[in-house]
């Protein structure tokens, strides 16, 4: 039936050990189109098995080669990533053994690693004692996870007998929120940003003029826009939202690695009072995909709310103290990869110092190409990076133009930048999170919008 022989498993991990050796990682894209990746796999899956190496060479040669590399160090488009060959190893031995996290009693020695790595993100965050929750697939469903919470805990809503509620969010809050709000049924309260954060006074001033903020039940704030990467006044916030019993939430997807580097630490005060908290490991915190940790201060409140009850799940909620976990009771998911594993393999092989260099040297490559820009006679700064993405006005260049320019930019392999929009000009965005993105690259490609 499945038949497999030993050399398939050393020919998969010739690939595998061939991928980790590329240094640097190559960005690729040879130009697919939708007809060659048809011809590509056309007629690939029939009644009849395969020779492997056939359908290995067809997804090295034509699939691969028509993905972009998010892991090249020239990949500066939306958010990167830069696993590290720890984490990437790792990954394969949860592949490889099976592992899944749902519950302690299917998998204890998987979850306890697996909240040892979650304990380190509350840490730096400075959450207290208690504090805790799980891996979920990325910060759209940590989001999503984390404001269902929200809704079914807030003491207003009680009261009001499970009427519509609303959230307080800004226009820069990532477009994952607006669509959580839409299937929890919440509506937007859009506060009035200052200079693109969101700050406390902003938040007290939409409240005080709404006509009645009583199914305002939460804030969440962004630690870190994908936009521009710019941090909102958290305690601020934090301070509004305590005043008036609001869930604070705090969405650090892409932002909350740099809790890790020392020169970013300070803009981030007032993180650790949130009530829930994101921070995607699969953006900057250099594990493989898909891994985001959500983080509750009181974690027996989102257990209330997402613990799935069924028969033939009794047995999994039997022994109820603080030492049995299951992570299928914190978030929306039942049976779940152990997709934290990675990182803590990778946490302790390399220790918590490598990751706050790593994220120091990236905030450094962003302060170098706003100083780099700012001396170019052809660029505009549009701002300071608050963390790792710099956005490039070339004054004279219209829409198409940078589109064109990213085309051959990526054609070019030189690099892979993507336009945005910025107070509705169109601009260049920069994304680091790549230790090994160097400001000689960073020198290609300004040079390539002269
Ligand atoms: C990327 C991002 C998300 C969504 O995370 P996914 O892992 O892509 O689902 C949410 N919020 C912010 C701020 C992000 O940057």
């Amino acid at each position: 039936m499945f038949v497999h022989d030993e050399a398939h498993t050393e020919m998969v991990l010739r690939y595998c050990h061939d991928r980790l050796s590329l240094d640097p990682v190559p960005l690729d894209f040879g130009g697919a189109t939708t007809e060659s990746l048809a011809d590509a796999l056309a007629g690939l899956i029939g009644p009849a098995g395969r020779d492997p190496a056939e359908v290995l060479d067809v997804f090295a040669t034509r699939l691969a080669a028509a993905v972009v590399s998010c892991d090249s160090p020239r990949f500066l488009s939306f958010i990167p990533a830069a696993p590290t060959k720890a984490s990437l190893l790792f990954d394969m031995v949860v592949s490889c053994s099976s592992l899944q996290g749902t519950s302690w009693l299917e998998a204890a020695g998987a979850v306890a690693a697996e909240n040892q790595a979650l304990e380190v993100l509350a840490g730096v965050v400075g959450l207290p004692e208690g504090a805790g929750g799980c891996f979920v697939s990325g910060g759209s469903i940590a989001n999503l996870s984390a404001l269902v919470v929200a809704r079914d805990t807030a003491p207003s809503r009680g009261a009001a007998g499970g009427r519509p509620v609303r959230f307080a969010v800004s226009r820069e809050s990532h477009s994952s929120v607006a669509r959580a709000l839409s299937i929890v049924g919440a509506s937007p309260l859009l506060v009035d940003t200052d200079d693109h954060r969101l700050t406390g006074a902003g938040l007290e001033a939409a409240l005080a003029h709404d006509q009645d903020p009583s199914d305002v039940v939460g804030v969440v704030a962004t630690a870190g826009t994908t936009n521009a990467g710019i941090v909102d006044d958290l305690e601020g916030v934090a301070d509004v939202a305590e005043a008036r019993g609001l869930w604070f939430h705090v969405d650090a997807a892409y932002g909350g690695a740099a809790l890790f580097a020392r020169s970013a630490r300070p803009r981030f005060a007032g993180v650790e009072r949130a009530d829930s908290v994101v921070i995607d490991p699969h953006k900057w915190l250099f594990a493989p995909f898909d891994c985001a940790g959500l983080l509750y201060r009181r974690p027996a409140l989102a257990k209330a709310v997402h613990a799935q009850q069924a028969a033939y799940l009794e047995v999994i909620h039997e022994e109820d103290h603080p030492e049995i976990w299951n992570p299928s009771d914190y978030a929306i998911h039942l049976t779940r990869r152990a997709r934290g594993l990675p990182l803590w393999f990778s946490l302790a092989v390399h220790g918590t110092d490598a990751y706050g260099e790593a994220v120091e040297t990236v905030l450094e490559t962003a302060r170098g190409t706003a100083a780099l820009v700012r001396r170019a006679p052809h660029v505009e700064l549009v701002r300071e990076p608050d963390l790792s993405v710099v956005l490039v006005r070339r004054p004279g260049w219209d829409p198409g133009d940078y589109h064109d320019w990213s085309v051959q930019l990526l054609a070019a392999q030189t690099a892979f930048v993507t336009p945005t929009t910025w107070e509705g000009d169109t601009v260049a965005r920069l994304c680091f999170l790549h230790p090994h993105t160097t400001l000689e690259m960073v020198e290609e490609i300004l040079d390539s919008m002269r």
